[in-house]
């Protein structure tokens, strides 16, 4: 008999039989022995519709409504799931975020969870009641709904487990585990049963969508136990677990890429102390989160500065660096969102050499010009243009030995 959490993403609730299938699974749990804490997020394709309408109303909305309006998903998903399980003869009460509560911050469509009061629901579950909890949601100190940010739900049930003190945190969803890249645009991508919480970690931050940035730095935070499977087959998913867990490391674990970034060139910039301060300074100011930079001097004296950035973010970076365009001094300024981000993690890399070597040969060998490197320690991204997203990952997934045979 264990506790357990039960996430399921957006696809997994689509429509009214799967949400059937799904409340199926839990049944099964139920009836093993285990109290059940179930996590839902909207069904497919509901937060981009009311996204898109509060986008339609005024692109430049109050970030309350938004969250008052795109809060709504879950909470349909969350009633239906409560019925449904109801009706499958298991007992179970529907919650919001505001009723547990989950409080955040106040950072409202990006509120990160401050804590859970999970008292009242532990003790429900000892009952054998299953609760079910909106994911994406909580309560601002405004005392209004807030929303973590898109993918939150994946947050929501890691800080449920984490508050539950729960064994398991299973994230049900439409792949049945973590893959060396996304299998969508990699059909020889491969299964990893376990995975660092780093890597897993870095993943996420460079665009592997499979689980939100948020919910695995919450997981090694808190040692949650998470592993992700497969609402659709029983199929053994992957488990995110500590380094020394895997005993066998490979110099690359992953590959992820993102569309969502953009790039600035700043050219012939007097290079002088001050000028990036005077550059990125107003951007920070503006919560602008300005991700790779290089800077080449020239032989005249002047810099050119090159920078990625969210591709949202780009109209409002570019009004302020023309509001900046006298005190930085700068001759033009060029934009391009036509780009995407390449990156290939493993915690392999603090001990093997050639890494990037490897990657910049095999993208050459496919004449994919890169535009910006950047580093860390376990990481190697570039910036490649968005033609070749897939290319460039299926070339890395090769030149890595990471395809299936
Ligand atoms: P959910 O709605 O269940 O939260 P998401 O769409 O957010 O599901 O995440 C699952 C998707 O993540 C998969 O359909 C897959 O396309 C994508 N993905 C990206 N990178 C990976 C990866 N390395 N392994 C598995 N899935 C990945
Ligand atoms: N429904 C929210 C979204 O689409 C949260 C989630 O699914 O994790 O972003
Ligand atoms: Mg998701």
């Amino acid at each position: 008999m264990a506790r357990i959490v039960m996430k399921f993403g957006g696809t997994s609730v689509a429509d009214l039989d799967r949400i059937r299938a799904a409340a199926g699974r839990v049944a099964r749990e139920v009836e093993a022995g285990n109290q059940v804490a179930v996590v839902v997020s909207a069904m497919a394709g509901v937060t981009n519709q009311l996204v898109g309408w509060c986008q339609s109303l005024s692109p430049l909305h109050d970030a309350r409504e938004y969250d008052a309006v795109v809060a709504t998903g879950e909470q349909v998903t969350a009633g239906l799931m409560a019925i449904a399980l109801q009706a499958q003869g298991v007992e179970a009460r529907s919650w919001q975020g505001w009723q547990i509560p989950v409080v955040t911050d106040g950072a409202h469509g990006a509120a990160r969870i401050e804590r859970i009061e999970g008292k009242g629901l532990i003790h429900r579950m000892e009952t054998g009641q299953v609760a079910v909890v909106t994911g994406f949601q909580g309560l601002g100190p405004d005392r209004r709904t807030t929303t973590l940010g898109r993918g939150g739900s994946d947050t929501s049930a890691v800080a449920l487990a984490a508050a539950l003190a729960a064994e398991r945190c299973d994230i049900y969803t439409d792949v049945d585990g973590i893959y060396t890249t996304d299998p969508r645009i990699v059909p020889k991508a491969r299964k990893l049963a376990r995975i660092t919480y780093e890597e897993m970690l870095e993943l996420a931050s460079v665009g592997a969508k499979v689980l939100q940035t948020r919910s695995v730095e919450l997981a090694m935070k808190e040692r949650v136990r998470v592993q992700v499977r497969s609402s659709f087959t029983d199929a053994p998913g992957t488990l995110v677990v500590d380094e020394d867990e895997i005993v066998e490391k490979p110099m690359v674990a992953g590959i992820a890429y993102s569309r969502d970034e953009a790039k600035i060139t700043v050219r012939s910039v007097p290079d002088r102390p001050g000028i990036a301060a005077a550059l990125f300074g107003p951007l920070a100011a503006a919560n602008v989160n300005v991700d790779m930079i290089v800077q080449n001097v020239a032989a005249d004296g002047t810099t050119d500065l090159t920078f990625t950035l969210g591709k949202a973010d780009l109209p409002r970076a570019r009004r302020l660096l023309d509001d900046a365009h006298e005190a930085i001094g700068y001759a033009e300024i060029a934009a391009d969102a036509d780009v995407a981000k390449i990156s290939v993690v493993g915690v392999g890399m603090r001990s093997h050499a050639g890494v990037a070597s490897t990657m910049f040969r095999a993208l050459a060998e496919k004449a994919i010009n890169i535009q910006v490197i950047s580093t860390s320690e376990i990481k190697v991204s570039v910036l490649v243009g968005a033609e070749y997203t897939e290319l460039a990952v299926r070339a890395l997934h090769t030149a890595y030995g990471l395809d299936v045979a």
